[in-house]
Formats: C-alpha cells, structure tokens, sequence
C-alpha cells in the first residue's frame, strides 16, 4: 500500500537534528520545540508530495535534493532563531513583558 509523503517534511526534521545538534546554543531541543521549528519552516517551503510503499526508507532521496536543502536551512535557520526567542513552555521563571 502507497502513502502520500512530503520530502520536505523528511528533509526538514533531518536539517533540523543537524542543526540543533552543532549548536552550543542555549536552544530547546524537547520533540514539542523541534516541531515547532519543522511547522513554521515548512509553512515558508513549497511542499514535495510523492507516492512511497508505507515504511520505506528515504536516506536515498536526501542526497539528490541538496539544492532543496539551502533553502530548507536558511528556513530552518529563521525558525529556529524565532523559536528560540520564543519559548512556549518550560518558562521557569517570568522575566515580564514580552
Ligand atoms: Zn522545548
């Protein structure tokens, strides 16, 4: 049986890993944060639906796409920044304003 996926999607979360993993920054890696982040990108990219056989691996697909990844990371990059800013949860402390 086929699912509908989008590649951007998939090449999304995989830029996201990569970044938040180099970063020394002072950045929320919870799943709630990283999805955040995925939603607001891909919001700013065009979709990539396709056909797969449900479960299929997709490492393959992210080789051939590295045009699509700049812009994925500068997205990627914006999000984050905005995320970051941003918190929604884990607000020890009111800092007020905002
Ligand atoms: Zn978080």
């Amino acid at each position: 049986m086929k699912i509908l996926k989008n590649y951007m999607e998939i090449l999304v979360l995989q830029v996201i890993d990569e970044v938040l993993g180099n970063s020394n920054e002072e950045i929320c890696k919870c799943d709630d944060c990283r999805l955040d982040i995925a939603a607001m990108a891909l919001n700013n990219l065009p979709p990539r639906y396709f056909a797969s056989e449900k479960g299929e691996i997709f490492s393959k697909l992210s080789l051939s796409h590295l045009t699509a990844k700049t812009e994925v990371l500068t997205q990627v990059t914006k999000a984050i920044m905005h995320i970051a800013n941003k918190p929604r949860h884990r607000i020890d402390k009111s800092v007020g304003g905002a």
